[in-house]
């Protein structure tokens, strides 16, 4: 997902699909709509973050990060779908796409690459087969971002996922989350902002957040512009729609994107607006709409995993998610490099 400012994000692999409430995201070349193939997919975190804000570190009364994180995927557990999504646990996996492992990891990137001290001298940043942010923990940008202090295509980046699929059944294999947290550095704190996005973990969706201050500096109070502060949760939910094979419903780049409509275009009678769809593709500093589904994303999700008529599943849950998720592992595909 992109702050509102910059242009499209994440799970680039698409092709058309029929002009609906919801659009799939499909393989390329194929056109297959893409879907996990078993209906329980358990995902990851790697907890490398410093919780920079203070609304997300862990208290002995809870851990905001993690509550935010599951709350994310929850949302993406429906009735009318055949999907759970239960975590799995920490791992310390940083690599994500197809350099990483088959774990589905959500790793909290810290800053960008160009402005990291050894990863923007480090060859990885123009070598497409080495992954900066699996050896540093930054998020890979472009090169020509190294010495900027304002490079917003790249910084407008909040999160990514990357999905891993086989083209010829539109089955995914493995689907990764990065959140581009701030790394600690000051500088630019605009929005995009030079060392990253300054999380933040305010429950109650929908309800005024407290005046917390930002704290990069003891500096702005949340919710003034110069704190580009932007909801875990509100962003989280967005890329699982990603995770579960959702695309943008629409687009703020034609060029790239002609196949669907423009955000700036009406709806039919009776859609949701883009702009208050979870899968919109952009997002603004503390918003929080999309921590809940909109009928429409919930029909994509709906459409993707029906749930079977009369399933009977209601006792024996627990022991059928463990085995379903051993079934997972067996048939986990070989790496390819
Ligand atoms: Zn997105």
């Amino acid at each position: 997902m992109r702050s509102a400012l910059a242009a499209l994000a994440a799970a680039a692999l698409a092709a058309a699909t029929p002009a609906r409430a919801f659009v799939r995201t499909t393989a390329e070349r194929t056109g297959k709509p893409l879907a996990w193939r078993f209906p329980v997919v358990p995902w990851h975190v790697n907890r490398d973050w410093p919780a920079t804000s203070p609304s997300c570190r862990p208290t002995p009364a809870g851990d905001p990060t993690l509550d935010a994180l599951r709350a994310s995927f929850a949302q993406w557990e429906q009735p009318c779908a055949n999907l759970e999504l239960p975590y799995a646990g920490e791992v310390p996996e940083l690599h994500t796409g197809d350099g990483g492992s088959y774990e589905n990891v959500v790793v909290f990137r810290r800053g960008w690459c160009s402005q990291h001290d050894q990863a923007k001298l480090d060859p990885c940043m123009s070598d497409p087969d080495v992954d900066c942010g699996g050896i540093y923990g930054c998020f890979e940008d472009s090169t020509d971002c190294i010495g900027q202090t304002s490079c917003p295509l790249d910084w407008g980046i909040v999160a990514l996922t990357s999905v891993l699929y086989d083209p010829s059944s539109g089955r995914i294999l493995d689907a990764d989350i990065e959140l581009n947290g701030w790394d600690g550095v000051a500088g630019n704190i605009g929005s995009p902002p030079q060392h990253g996005w300054y999380f933040t973990c305010y429950p109650g969706a929908g309800t005024a957040q407290p005046q917390a201050t930002c704290n990069r500096y003891g500096e702005p109070t949340a919710g003034q512009p110069d704190c580009a502060s932007m909801d875990l949760q509100n962003t989280v939910t967005h890329e699982v729609g990603h995770f579960v094979g959702l695309r943008h419903p629409c687009t703020t780049d034609r060029n790239r994107e002609p196949d669907l409509p423009s955000c700036g275009a009406g709806v039919p009678a009776g859609a949701v607006p883009f702009a208050d769809r979870t899968m919109s593709p952009t997002t603004d500093v503390l918003e929080t709409k999309k921590r809940h589904l909109s009928p429409d994303d919930l029909a994509g999700l709906c459409a993707i995993y029906p749930e079977p008529g009369g399933c009977g599943c209601g006792g024996g849950q627990g022991a059928g998610a463990v085995s379903l998720l051993a079934v997972l592992l067996a048939l986990r595909p070989r790496r390819r490099r």
